[in-house]
């Protein structure tokens, strides 16, 4: 038979495990195996098509919360034009509740629910046992369906005892029947390794996309939220087992691998063994953990100041840092202890942090969102996620709903709306917030900028820079336009001149419960703020001499990210006239000062200084605003493409600078 295994990835870039799993284990079978993946902005009559010309007897297909809408989609389309090919779903969003699933999407054959190795393989076996010859190279596919026979009645077809398959689900007329799960494979090691077929690939794509694997299954924790928290117990592939493949894939030149298991660090041997494997071959690749950030101790923390920079990312789910909500969720988390470890790891440097929040948790107000977004970004990880929760069918929060209060989209992904204690106008106004969050600060676009509005205005509180900079957007329409990087420093510049200006006014409606102590409203031009732009604000206006540094650090940001040199209005002037420009060029050139100064450049010619590098003055030292020193800043851009380099040299000679000299707008 040809069987056809596919599912719709997030991006070209994602590969899906689960189904080279699925080939891995049945590819001794006598089945033509054909793996092809789509995304999820594919079309899917495209998609549709393409699966028609692969001529399949059998596809299966990998679903999650956010590709089964335009997977049934497909699948819909192949049922029309070709009735009598078995369609088969698996994966954790039709692993639960499939006996309705199967009632309400009649163009599904098959489901196999659970870890889908072997509840597969056992049904492959089946077709394989009872197939039509020839299989393997045969053009035409089947033509009789195998599990929707005419009639209501079982078919002679090529699956004579779909009930003996464990942890499947298939239909017998009209009935829907879900057989008792699989039982859990026990080990690991039995199945083979799953990217051979990828690497035998004559145009091999490995090296190009984000390869995810698994040194383990399972999670010894038990949070309310996560899927992980349906299967019992953990359960590891070999020591042995993980060198050999971790090693196959290095060599067939995979630069990112995303380690797949849901707390990497939950044992600590086995995690410093990898690590230490990885660190051992010096790769030119890139590693993904998820851990939890407090079960680091110090003998991992020692080992992982090791790691050489860019080589590790650590994804640290904080999800939030209210002992009372992590109760409400099953949730085991020491906060201070993730927090001290987290510092440790910013400190060390080499390695990037990733730290995830959920909005709507159980009990969890909108001021205790703004309470660990503020936690969280006094950490500085490079990147912060700021996720909605879903109710997920199976989780035990999805079946207590209705205790906290939930109200949530009955579709996928099954994102909550409100709850008891959080409202919707709530959430709207932390969606705005996510929206910025990507747009400022995960982009670190105006990294100097933000913090200090945030030390000058916002008492330190980031997450108050946020749910004002939203509110102002929302007041113009600008949460629903895209936006250059230009536009996103224009946008930042004129908030900031508003605050200045004193246009931002506050009013006497009450404040939000528990987090805030006045409303700010901020309204410029005598325009009206659109509807619920009204926000929780503690800003202070800004005096003239600190928007003035302000308007500098945001240059500086501009200047690290945009090489055009065709500078926007808002930018604070050159106080350099070009020949001043020209002869500070001729001075750092030197050879004495290059090795000096900017030992990082000492092989590239003055020639591609000067035409990949600008000079500039600034009245203050960009890391540190609070001072007057004025500071000549380097920029090199390198060729196109290249990522800017930053050099602070010593100015060593008079200067006086007069604020206020800009064009503001
Ligand atoms: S959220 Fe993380 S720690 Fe909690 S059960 Fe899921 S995978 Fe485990």
């Amino acid at each position: 038979m040809r069987i056809l295994l596919t599912t719709l990835n997030a991006k070209y870039i994602h590969v899906n495990l689960a189904l080279r799993y699925l080939r891995a284990c049945c590819r001794d079978l006598p089945h033509t195996f054909i793996l092809d993946e789509f995304t999820i902005n594919d079309h899917p009559e495209h998609i549709a098509a393409a699966i028609y010309r692969h001529r399949p007897d059998l596809v299966a297909f990998s679903c999650y919360i956010w590709n089964i809408e335009p997977t049934l989609a497909v699948a819909a389309i192949l049922k029309k034009v070709r009735p009598e090919l078995t369609i088969l779903c698996g994966g954790p969003e039709v692993s639960f509740d499939t006996a309705a699933f199967l009632a309400q999407n009649p163009q599904v054959d098959l489901v196999i629910t659970g870890e889908g190795e072997i509840p597969f393989r056992a049904l492959l076996e089946q077709l394989a046992g009872q197939q039509r010859p020839p299989a393997g190279d045969r053009e035409e596919p089947l033509t009789a369906s195998m599990y929707r026979p005419a009639g209501g009645r079982p078919a002679p077809g090529p699956v004579p005892d779909p009930a003996a398959i464990p942890g499947l689900a298939w239909r017998r007329g009209a009935e829907t029947i879900v057989n008792p799960p699989a039982p859990p494979l026990r080990d690991l090691d039995t199945i083979p390794f799953p990217y051979q077929e990828d690497l035998d690939a004559a145009g091999n794509e490995l090296s190009q996309r984000t390869v995810y694997y698994e040194t383990s299954r399972g999670c010894p924790f038990a949070c309310g939220f996560c899927l992980s928290s349906t299967t019992e117990g953990l359960r590891y592939f070999s020591l042995e087992r993980v060198r050999d493949d971790l090693e196959r894939l290095l060599k067939a030149g995979v630069r990112e691998i995303k380690f797949v298991d849901r707390t990497f660090n939950a044992h600590k041997k086995r995690a410093l063994a990898i690590w230490e494997f990885l660190l051992s071959r010096r790769p030119r690749a890139r590693f993904y953990f998820e851990i939890a950030g407090d079960r680091l101790d110090e003998e991992m923390l020692a080992h992982l100041k090791r790691v050489p920079p860019d080589l590790f990312q650590f994804e640290i789910g904080v999800q939030t840092i209210d002992a009372g909500v992590n109760a409400r969720c099953n949730r085991r988390q020491d906060w201070a202890r993730l927090a001290a470890n987290t510092r440790r790891l910013r400190e060390m440097g080499s390695i990037r942090l990733h730290l995830d929040l959920i909005a709507g948790l159980p009990g969890e107000t909108y001021a205790g969102v703004g309470e660990s977004f503020d936690a969280v970004a006094a950490l500085k990880p490079h990147e912060i996620q700021l996720g909605f929760l879903k109710l997920l069918k199976g989780t035990s929060l999805r079946a207590r709903a209705d205790e906290f209060g939930y109200l949530f989209l009955d579709r996928p992904p099954y994102q909550v709306l409100a709850s008891s204690a959080i409202t919707y106008e709530e959430m709207l106004r932390l969606h705005a917030i996510e929206g910025l969050l990507k747009y400022y600060g995960n982009s670190h676009l105006a990294d100097h900028a933000f913090a200090y509005l945030a030390a000058t205005a916002f008492d330190g509180s980031y997450f108050a820079i946020y749910e004002a900079l939203a509110a102002w957007w929302e007041a113009r329409g600008l949460l629903r336009r895209g936006h250059s990087q230009r536009d996103l420093f224009n946008h930042l510049a004129s908030f900031a001149i508003h605050l200045a200006r004193g246009i931002a006014t506050r009013v006497t409606v009450p404040p939000l419960p528990g987090y805030h102590d006045s409303i700010l409203e901020i309204n410029s031009h005598g325009d009206t703020p659109a509807s619920g732009a009204e926000h929780s604000g503690c800003a202070r206006n800004l005096t003239p001499a600190q928007l003035d540094r302000f308007y500098q650090l945001l240059k500086f940001d501009y200047l690290c990210r945009d090489r055009s040199r065709n500078f926007p209005g808002w930018m604070p002037p050159s106080p350099l006239t070009e020949e001043e420009r020209s002869n500070w060029m001729a001075r750092i050139t030197t050879p004495r000062s290059m090795e000096k100064y900017m030992p990082g450049l000492a092989k590239e010619s003055p020639a591609n200084l000067r035409r990949h590098g600008f000079i500039e003055l600034f009245p203050y030292h960009p890391e540190r605003p609070e001072e007057d020193n004025p500071t000549i800043v380097f920029f090199y851009y390198g060729p196109p493409g290249s990522e800017t380099r930053v050099y602070y040299l010593p100015l060593n000679l008079p200067y006086r600078y007069s604020p206020g000299c800009g064009k503001y707008p």
